[in-house]
């Protein structure tokens, strides 16, 4: 049924553009991993050597990589990428009561990351540039409610410190880095990227993880890279690093044969089974992410010229990975209409999160104004972006 609601506001138009656009048949999901013979082997040599828990060449190989990648000096690898950003915490030294300002528009780990470890999340502004956590939101927030002192700032609403701030670099566009670290410095605020959604992303030509003090990836299923479910925390602090290995192993005192432990850990470290499969993702990083490019250039060619359709670029710049292509509709209605209307025609097209705040488990966060996350929250639209929408894919 076409949308009736505005005049130029076609929501079932647009659909039936992106169907013809897309060179693929039947239901069309948000993001799909491809593995390849690559995947397989490297898969099957951990089963036939034995080699399958955490301890592996794999691991080791994927971390080195991961590093690389991230332009720093070290990489952990962990089960997810919800734990790679409690460790990541953790390691900093965020500590319980302790207050971390997060972006309202973000996927809700962010936030269950902080509260893991008792620490509370205090909520900022986005903008529209970036969709990323907005640094002048960021400066005017603390100025309303931060007193800085010898040891960094205190909430004097709260009576709590703030520690830190941890930007989310959304569907893969980097945040105005510069200008975060520029404000988290004045503040004494350490800062944690958030770049779960952000291999491969490029600010400043810098890449996404080497943008802060430390950083997290996700390699879950649906994200640019995976290893069935993964993360890693990555610094180019060795100390940390080493101080990560050993929270993820229980805080085991390397022995031989002895069970001593200094300290509450957990394990958290990646199988080597899991970064087999990661590393046959990688031999094909830049693939993906060219093939993820011409996706979004061909969605920005076939719906630039359509009124109530502003397709998100990348901020000036920055080389986002295009995770999740994204689109603005001019408001909560038409974002309705085209989410009805992309599902009707097999598209499985997403909105964005809900804002933090309106969830129950955060309602009493501190927060800021948030008017810009608000706005955006009611009129993005995701659209399906795996690597093999683009037509010259080729699986190996
Ligand atoms: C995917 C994601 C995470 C969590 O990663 P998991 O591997 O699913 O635990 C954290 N933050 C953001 C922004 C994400 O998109």
């Amino acid at each position: 049924m076409p949308d009736t609601r505005t005049s130029s506001f076609n929501a079932a138009a647009i659909a039936d553009r992106i169907r013809r656009l897309l060179p693929v048949n039947g239901r069309v999901a948000l993001h799909e991993p491809r593995f390849g013979d690559r995947e397989k082997a490297n898969v099957l040599d951990c089963v036939e050597t034995g080699w399958v828990s955490y301890l592996g060449s794999y691991v080791d190989q994927f971390e080195k990589r991961i590093a690389e990648l991230a332009g720093v000096g070290h990489a952990v690898a962990v089960v997810n990428g919800t734990a790679a950003l409690r460790v990541a915490l953790q390691a900093v030294g965020i500590a319980r009561d302790e207050e971390v300002m997060v972006p309202d528009l973000t996927f809700i780990a962010t936030l269950n990351a902080v509260c893991h470890l008792g620490a509370i999340p205090h909520l900022v502004d986005s903008e529209r540039r970036t969709l990323g956590l907005c640094p002048d939101a960021l400066e005017e927030r603390l100025a309303a409610v931060g007193r800085r002192d010898k040891d960094g700032t205190l909430n004097t609403e709260t009576g709590r410190r703030i520690r830190a701030v941890m930007p989310m670099h959304v569907f893969g566009h980097p945040a105005r880095m510069d200008e975060i670290n520029r404000v988290a410095e004045k503040w004494g605020l350490i800062v944690v990227e958030d770049a779960a959604q952000a291999i491969g992303s490029r600010y400043k030509s810098r890449p996404a993880g080497s943008l802060g003090r430390i950083a997290a990836f996700s390699f879950n299923g649906n994200k640019t890279v995976t290893t069935g479910g993964g993360g890693a925390i990555v610094t180019d602090d060795a100390a940390t690093a080493g101080r990560i290995r050993h929270l993820t192993t229980q805080a085991k005192i390397p022995h031989p044969w002895a069970f001593e432990h200094d300290a509450i850990a957990s394990n958290d470290r990646m199988p080597n089974l899991n970064a087999a499969l990661g590393c046959g993702q990688l031999d094909r990083l830049d693939q993906m992410l060219a093939s993820k490019r011409r996706v979004f250039e061909n969605y920005a060619a076939c719906l630039g010229d359509i009124d109530g359709i502003e397709v998100v670029t990348d901020p000036p710049d920055c080389a986002g990975n295009h995770w999740l292509v994204s689109v603005l509709t001019p408001g909560p209605e038409e974002r309705d209409a085209l989410l009805r209307a992309t599902h009707d025609a097999e598209i499985l097209a997403r909105p964005a999160w809900v804002g933090m705040h309106s969830m129950p488990m955060f309602k009493d966060c501190p927060k800021g104004p948030l008017p810009v996350a608000s706005d955006l929250i009611n009129r993005l639209v995701c659209l399906p972006s795996s690597p093999f929408l683009d037509p010259d894919w080729a699986d190996e």
